[in-house]
């Protein structure tokens, strides 16, 4: 399997380099050259296999000869060993055919950890492979920080810093990540904002000798491996409610379109969805985008669902590249110019595509808290604020009743419990694996909103590791 960039500049890349480089060096995306197909038979087959089993054969065809079979399944069997569910991925019918799909029973809670538990082993099994190391680096404010910092712990290829700022996360989010005792792992409390954190992190992949003497890299949501990990559990899902023979529709709260775009993939292999709908909040570029064709940036307002605040949804660079018959030219153009005037359009006959695959839907934050109450007092279940805007979307766009809808249920309620207090007045207990999390000692050093004191920082640490 070869991968392409979605602005074409790039030569092709085998699946090794593609995981470790992130983003391509003309600014786009990759993509695989073809898509791989599954026959129904082989998606019949799928059904009842347990999850790890499943999430190899699914990753497989995009891996090619970079990792053998027999190593792959022993990755996704030692991922997904560390969930807390049977399941993994259990499906609970919340109403007549709606069905939520809980992707929360990994370490850090959320549905990243489905991606990122991948993505740490395939990084250590290829840099193993080729005697390198590299140095993980990335800003947070609040999620992917703790899911990429388990994916990484105790990796012996990777070293992982995570800058997050000093005081603005919660204290479960700052705990998840600062209680982990790997010394390969090192967090920073900036004293600024995420906006901060996130410039020091360009700053130090733009210091092209800092970059190059640590091998920087970095496991944000646009690396390729991550989306096809989360194409598995699309498969599973529908084979569990009678695919390939019956059709299905998901309905995915979205931020960077990364989890939505995994489904996209599940349909280009050959899986049966009918639709998908787009869930956003208030940041509802998307939701805009599919009314009138316009996408246009606007300023962030922060929301009950801060997974989801989001200003620009990266992913969606690889549905425009085929919505443009994988016209790389015409992406970049299109990209270009969203970058300069913050405003892409589509041509009237592209938006009528996409529509027929994808819908979009708005949800505030009063509504958030309305479907949380809602949802509790008709179940006595407890939903996180960003499954809550998937429901809401779910409710407002349902379409055939007979299709079973899957609404991704994209984080536990523990995680949030603020706004699930706010709406119910009942507050979510943490799982068992997580109970003592307020006890465990933390490691964090505080710094500066300084480069080069991070930068300093960073070396230090390296060269203790490397002289251990
Ligand atoms: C990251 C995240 C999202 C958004 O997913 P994208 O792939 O960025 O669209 C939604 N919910 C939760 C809980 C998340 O952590």
């Amino acid at each position: 399997m070869r991968y392409v960039s979605t602005r074409g500049e790039t030569a092709h890349l085998g699946f090794e380099d593609v995981l470790l480089a992130g983003l391509a060096r003309d600014g786009g995306l990759y993509v695989p050259e073809s898509w791989p197909r599954l026959a129904p038979d082989q998606i019949r087959a799928l059904a009842g296999l347990n999850y790890a089993e499943l999430a190899a054969r699914i990753i497989a065809p995009f891996v090619g000869d970079a990792v053998d079979d027999a190593e792959l399944h022993r990755i996704c069997r030692d991922a997904y060993s560390r969930f807390n569910h049977p399941a993994v991925a259990p499906l609970v019918e919340i109403d007549r055919n709606v069905w939520l799909l809980e992707l929360f029973h990994g370490p850090t809670l959320a549905f990243k950890d489905f991606a990122l538990q991948v993505l740490g082993r395939l990084f250590d099994h290829v840099l193993k492979k080729r005697g390198q190391r590299v140095t993980v680096i990335g800003a947070t404010s609040g999620d992917t920080g703790s899911a990429a910092i388990e994916a990484c712990r105790d990796r012996d290829a990777v070293d992982i810093f995570i800058l997050h700022p000093k005081g603005r996360v919660s204290d479960v989010q700052r705990r998840q990540m600062t209680t982990v005792p790997s010394l390969n792992v090192h967090n920073i409390a900036i004293q600024g904002t995420f906006d901060d954190c996130q410039d020091l992190v360009k700053g130090m992949f733009n210091d092209r000798p800092f970059r190059e003497a640590f091998r920087l890299s970095s496991v944000n949501s646009i690396n390729w491996a991550r989306i096809v990990a989360q194409t598995a559990y699309y498969f599973a899902a529908a084979t569990a409610l009678g695919a390939p023979e019956r059709r299905i529709a998901f309905c995915v709260p979205t931020g960077n379109f990364g989890n939505v775009y995994a489904g996209y993939v599940a349909r280009q292999m050959g899986l049966p969805v009918e639709r998908f709908i787009i869930a956003t909040n208030q940041n509802d570029i998307l939701a805009r985008f599919f009314a009138t064709g316009r996408m246009e940036i606007q300023p962030v307002a922060p929301s009950y669902s801060p997974s989801m605040d989001i200003q620009v949804p990266s992913n969606f660079e690889r549905l425009l590249f085929e919505v443009l018959d994988r016209d790389a030219a015409a992406v970049a153009r299109a990209m270009g110019e969203f970058r300069e005037r913050g405003v892409m359009t589509l041509a009237p006959e592209q938006l009528r595509a996409l529509k027929a695959l994808f819908a979009a839907a708005r949800c505030d934050d009063d509504r958030t808290l309305a479907v949380i109450a809602e949802v509790h007092a008709r179940s006595g279940m407890l939903v996180d604020p960003h499954t809550a805007v998937g429901i809401a979307a779910a409710k407002e766009l349902r379409g055939d009743p007979s299709v079973p809808l899957v609404v991704l249920a994209t984080a536990h309620p523990a995680k949030f419990s603020e706004a699930v207090t706010r709406a119910t007045g009942v507050s979510p207990t943490l799982p068992p694996a997580l109970a003592d999390l307020m006890d465990r000692p933390e490691r964090c050093t505080v710094l500066p909103n300084n480069l080069r004191a991070v930068e300093d920082f960073v070396r230090t640490r390296n060269s203790l590791r490397g002289a251990a």
